[in-house]
């Protein structure tokens, strides 16, 4: 073995070492978050291709978001190994299929691949009389999603879904019909969707022995990281790539299966040994990248598991220096949570650590939006990941051309928020309707962002223009509110180039930051309320864990006991007694709420010069009168920043403060 292999051996240990050098053959490392798989990964491959026994062209590794394979192919420069495929099933598919596109098209054009199944679910729920709004066309799609990659044809699926107890949309036969329905109307339009690109990449290898053999001779060792969330056919794919042959690495954590509700599965991790009995198989339980007390909360995550799961006990060992305590915090209201996140990521920023070195993870793409409005306030730069930002996603950008509409025909004295509601509903929305479950429900909770913005502004004290007496009621128009979120909307375009991250765990999977923010922990949103059988509540629980787990420095957890100020109590997340403060957690209750302008909070104060009423903005403008501008009096001020310790909690907390002539 030559020097440059031996130099990539340096820095694991001696049971990464073993995967590493094992000979040709199958692999498995069936371990917990941040124990250096996917670093044992990278350096097999950069072994093996640096110690002359493989060529990188050969290898194919496979894993399952495009900034993870990005991640691989980086990891693989950086130990001198460049030119490998890091690509994700999709992707690996999708080139495939174009490659050999004259032997499996037969000279056809490439067919369109549909982004979203929603518009033909449509068309062919229609065809059986079912009602066919946004939402429940959605959880159709995510059922038809499921049966395409769990292998079952429309046929099957009445038996095949009852076997997987899975909570189906509507009647299973219908739901049979639906997808039977929307096959042939694809067909007919002439168009693919994903998962028909990873079936005719299967088939394209079954079928045709030629190409099979090509794709062989190409991918000649075959590398899988994240193996844990593998779907059946996902899996086919890579039997056909592999071709009865077995130089296959696989790695993963039966923990961190969080896709389960599209069909991925551990047991093909769990049964890899038991299928390939002359596999390596590693275990590693040192977990490099968290602080033992990340560590230590991790492995309370885990040990509640049921099931199987609870069967592995892979419980991790903490090996970095110790660091901070998770820090717990409760807070009055959401807008109160997100301008404390927002403050202490300026705050680390602040005292050095890099903006990319940041993330707020939370549940639901939703729940991005006040993060996304409280960063952009502190002047934190940030960029949204796995999803667009709020005002991009597709929902919100026709919700916004129906208020646009509706401006020219609602009546200017009628109030916002029904304003709203009554626009929203021409885009399918329904305020009185419970949540749909399924992939319906994250445009669902977007577009009751939307309203609950409406809320917000509606109940924001306007500028009043000088000498018009406080507290008059001014109604606040449909068309200022939509110029609002223009405005909104444009201060979210502004591209940043490296920022704070703000992604969904589900995104976040394989990566790491120095600090995470772990936010919306309350019970309904994690586990959410849709979590319904005891297996989609171990998947909410799991999904904690790959989110603790993220965090290499910091972890901070936090909820808040409102959704809007004064709203229905919640309770914190259930895999979470930490929060209980009688636990002895380190719980500290945020005083105050929310920093936003709330009628029943708002401290009356004039300006003594010229007496004018206006609303002046975040902490940087308190000393100053808007209008005039003259110094505010040192009383003044004093009452002011007593004012904002109490409503505001943290000294930094921007808080709005209103200036009346009362
Ligand atoms: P996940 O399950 O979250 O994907 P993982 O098991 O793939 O985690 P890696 O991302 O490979 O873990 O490693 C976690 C961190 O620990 C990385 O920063 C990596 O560089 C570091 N690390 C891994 N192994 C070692 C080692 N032997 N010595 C020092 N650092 C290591
Ligand atoms: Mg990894």
């Amino acid at each position: 073995v030559d020097s440059g292999a031996e130099r990539i051996l340096a820095g694991l240990d001696p049971e990464q070492r073993t995967a590493v050098t094992a000979p040709a053959g199958p692999v498995c490392i069936l371990a917990g978050a941040g124990t250096g798989k996917t670093r044992a990964i990278t350096h097999r491959i950069a072994y093996r291709v640096t110690a002359g026994e493989i060529a990188a062209r050969h290898v194919l590794a496979v894993t399952f978001t495009a900034r993870a394979a990005a991640e691989l192919r980086a990891r693989l420069g950086a130990l001198g190994v460049p030119g490998v495929q890091a690509r994700t099933f999709h992707g690996a598919a999708l080139r495939q299929v174009r490659y050999f596109s004259s032997r499996l098209l037969a000279g056809r054009e490439m067919p369109e691949l549909l982004d979203s199944k929603v518009r033909l679910v449509t068309l062919a729920a229609a065809r059986v009389g079912l009602r066919t709004d946004r939402a429940a066309a959605r959880d159709l799609a995510g059922e038809i999603e499921w049966a395409k990659s769990s292998l079952v044809e429309p046929g099957e699926y009445v038996v095949a879904a009852a076997k997987a107890l899975r909570e189906t949309p509507h009647d299973p036969a219908k739901v049979a019909e639906v997808f039977a329905g929307y096959e042939k109307v694809k067909r007919a339009n002439g168009v693919i969707d994903f998962e028909d690109m990873l079936r005719a990449a299967v088939w394209g290898i079954e079928e045709h022995p030629d190409v099979g053999e090509q794709i062989r001779a190409q991918y000649r060792h075959l590398v899988v990281d994240e193996y844990q969330d593998v779907n059946p056919l996902q899996q086919r794919l890579l039997d056909a790539w592999l071709g009865g042959r077995d130089d296959l690495t696989v790695v993963g954590d039966a923990s961190q299966t969080i896709y389960s509700f599209t069909g991925a599965t551990s047991a093909y991790l769990i049964d890899f040994p038991r299928l390939r009995r002359d596999a390596v198989v590693v275990r590693l339980v040192r977990d490099y990248r968290s602080t033992p007390q990340v560590v230590g909360l991790a492995n309370a995550v885990i040990r509640q598991a049921r099931g199987a799961e609870a069967r592995l006990r892979l419980e991790l060992h903490g090996q970095r220096p110790p660091g901070a305590e998770p820090d717990l915090r409760i807070f009055a209201d959401e807008p109160a949570e997100a301008a404390a996140v927002a403050v202490r990521c300026r705050d680390l920023i602040a005292a050095g650590t890099p903006a990319r070195e940041i993330a707020v993870l939370f549940r639901t793409n939703a729940q991005s939006e006040a993060y996304e409005k409280a960063l952009a306030e502190a002047e934190v730069p940030y960029q949204v990941q796995g999803a667009e930002r709020f005002f991009e996603r597709p929902e919100i950008r026709q919700a916004l051309v129906a208020l646009r509409a509706a401006t020219r025909s609602t009546p200017g004295d009628m109030p916002l928020v029904p304003a709203v509601v009554e626009a929203l509903a021409a885009v399918g929305w329904a305020p009185d309707a419970a949540p749909p479950g399924g992939a319906a429900r994250e445009s669902w909770e977007a577009l009751a962002a939307l309203v609950q913005l409406a809320e917000e502004y509606a109940a924001t004290p306007v500028l009043l223009p000088i000498g018009e007496a406080a507290s008059v009621e001014r109604p606040v128009s449909l068309t200022d509110f939509c110029a609002e979120l223009g405005r909104r909307a444009a201060a979210q375009h502004v591209p940043t180039v490296e920022g704070v991250t703000l992604a969904s765990l589900h995104s976040a999977k394989g990566l790491e930051w120095d600090a995470v923010f772990l936010v919306g922990l309350s019970d309904g949103t994690l586990p959410t309320s849709y979590a319904k059988t005891p297996e989609q509540v171990e998947e909410e629980r799991r999904l904690l864990y790959v989110g603790v787990t993220r965090a290499r420095e910091w972890l901070w957890l936090s909820y808040a006991s409102a959704r809007s100020p004064g709203g229905r109590a919640r309770r914190p997340c259930r895999f979470l007694p930490q929060f209980d403060r009688s636990s002895g957690g380190r719980t500290v209750e945020a005083p105050g709420g929310s920093r936003k302008p709330d009628r029943r909070r708002t401290q009356i104060v004039s300006c003594r010069v010229c007496g004018a009423t206006l609303l002046a903005g975040a902490d940087r403008k308190l000393g100053r009168c808007a209008t005039c501008p003259s110094d505010l009096d040192e009383e003044l001020l004093d009452r002011l920043r007593d004012w904002r310790a109490r409503v505001a909690g943290a000294q930094k907390v921007p808080a709005y403060v209103v200036f009346t002539d009362a």
